[in-house]
């Protein structure tokens, strides 16, 4: 279902324009704007749905099922040396578009536009804290 408001709705019925990198029954790829990298692609579902908490098992199988292709296709035409794939969900997290999408983000250097912060506290962690944490997620499926 189109959201009149949706960017990304208007994107996908060609009301405004994109570069379009791929499309089929229930994905639109497209470079986003900001080309963190050079290639930065968005993948979204043709289904209007806000972030990852709002999306079904089949809407998530069907976009998810089409980045490896796409990502292959990045990948070919520009050799980066690495890839990440990025979804940010929230405006905490980072999203400003409130339409399900990943970033298909090639990689070429250490100074290419892209960074994440990554501490690594295992030191902070033993087997029995791991476990108490892993409890606590797996009682709230
Ligand atoms: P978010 O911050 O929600 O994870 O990512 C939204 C992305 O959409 C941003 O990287 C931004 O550059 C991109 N974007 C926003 N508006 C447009 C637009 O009109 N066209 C394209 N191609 N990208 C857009
Ligand atoms: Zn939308």
């Amino acid at each position: 279902m189109k959201h009149d408001d949706c960017i990304f709705c208007k994107i996908i019925a060609g009301e405004i324009p994109s570069a379009k990198v791929y499309e089929d029954d229930a994905v639109y790829a497209f470079l986003d704007i900001s080309q963190v990298t050079t290639g930065h692609t968005l993948i979204i579902p043709k289904t209007h749905t806000t972030d990852i908490f709002e999306t079904s098992e089949a809407i998530a199988g069907e976009l998810f099922s089409r980045v490896p292709k796409v990502a292959a296709a990045i990948k070919k035409a520009y050799q980066p040396v690495g890839f990440n794939i990025i979804n940010n969900n929230g405006e905490f997290a980072g999203q400003s578009v409130f339409h399900l999408h990943l970033h298909l983000m090639p990689r070429y250097d250490e100074s290419d536009g892209f960074g994440v912060k990554w501490v690594e506290r295992s030191s902070e962690f033993d087997a029995d804290d791991l476990e108490n944490i892993a409890t606590k997620i797996n009682q709230a499926f």
